[in-house]
């Protein structure tokens, strides 16, 4: 399942084009020696995107970083820079300031006007001795710079450098949308994400289902054993959606003892399946704290066949009230609605 990779689950699974956080420390915390590949961290290649006007310079750097695990890509000018920065989503980009049309400064001053590519590490190349155009640059925001003619070693160390600090601030980017106690994505997280999902199934006309998990009596087992006990129950329920959830689930705690999963390109038949597994699994848990005391939960799902017109506000309300109905069944239970499906919201009882 897309639950992130670092946290207490110890799964190590991350979506696609997320950087595993503890790989990353790894790395920062070797030496010198190491690889530019470890530095960044992921099994495909940073790519390193260098924009110069010079031909030249872009045989030097490929034949100079050739023995680095680097994919290396070029752009010619500075517009054709902006551009591939787009499209490519470089790790660094290493960046000259000297070229007719868009000089470097301006595609600098682009890129840290962009809250897309703020962030992204750039290292000014400079032919030019002048001190003020490095301080220049420094102020625009470039995190180093390299001297032409370049000295082997100490472009080799600026690049890693980048790299390192690329992989760094990735590792927090994430971890800033984390739950500490249970690894699984926050409610930050949810509300971005949860928004684009839905955006998404209007444009393409996809399917789309959201189901909100609550530990029925939470209050209760908090109570009687205590919080830690409590918290125990939290990660392994969060245990479970790492078990039962299928890869592209994205699995979110949204705060208390309430879970929002969000399922796209699954039906609501199909997810009342997924959400059934979880309830079945949570069900038989023997809990070493309290083996005398199960734990269930309760689950209001609401999703759509295709394309519907109700915003992601309207889904997240009418989701609560399913999860509201399910409680007032009688818990350990799930209460579905389809949007544009038949009318009457079902329920579905436990076991
Ligand atoms: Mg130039």
């Amino acid at each position: 399942m897309a639950a992130p990779g670092a946290g207490t689950l110890g799964s190590g699974l991350s979506e696609p084009g997320a950087v595993a956080g503890d790989a990353s420390l790894n790395g920062l915390e070797q030496d010198d020696s190491m690889t530019i590949a470890a530095a960044h961290l992921s099994d495909t290649k940073p790519r390193v995107l260098v924009i110069d006007d010079s031909k030249d310079v872009h045989r030097l750097l490929k034949a100079r970083l050739r023995n680095e695990q680097l994919d290396l890509s070029h752009a010619e000018s500075g517009a054709a820079g902006l551009e591939a920065v787009q499209q490519e989503a470089p790790a660094i980009v290493l960046l000259d300031l000297d070229m007719p049309g868009m000089d470097g400064f301006e595609v600098l001053r682009r890129l840290k006007d962009d809250a897309a590519t703020i962030h992204l590490p750039v290292i000014v190349l400079s032919g030019l001795h002048s001190s003020q155009d490095k301080v220049t640059a420094f102020d625009l925001g470039a995190v180093d710079y390299i001297t032409k003619p370049f000295d082997l070693t100490e472009l080799r160390v600026r690049v890693r450098s980048a790299l390192r600090m690329h992989g760094l601030l990735q590792m927090l980017a994430q971890r800033a949308q984390l739950d500490g106690l249970t690894g699984l994505w926050n409610r930050a997280y949810f509300d971005q994400r949860w928004g684009e999902e839905v955006a998404s199934c209007q444009r393409h006309d996809r399917p789309l289902s959201l189901a909100f998990f609550d530990a029925d009596h939470f209050k209760s087992l908090n109570d009687t054993y205590g919080h830690p006990a409590g918290d125990q129950v939290l990660i392994g329920i969060a245990q479970i959606f790492q078990r039962v959830l299928r890869q592209t689930d994205i699995a979110c705690r949204y705060g208390g003892e309430e879970f929002a999963i969000i399922m796209p390109e699954t039906e609501p038949d199909e997810a009342v399946k997924v959400c059934e597994r979880v309830r079945d699994t949570l069900e038989n848990v023997c809990w070493e704290r309290h083996p005398e005391r199960g734990v269930t939960c309760s689950i209001g799902l609401c999703g759509s066949n295709g394309s519907v017109s109700v915003d992601a506000a309207a889904w997240l309300q009418a989701t609560d009230e399913q999860l509201y109905k399910a409680k007032q069944g009688g818990r350990n239970r799930i209460a579905v609605h389809q949007f544009g499906g038949p009318g009457k919201p079902k329920l579905k009882k436990a076991g």
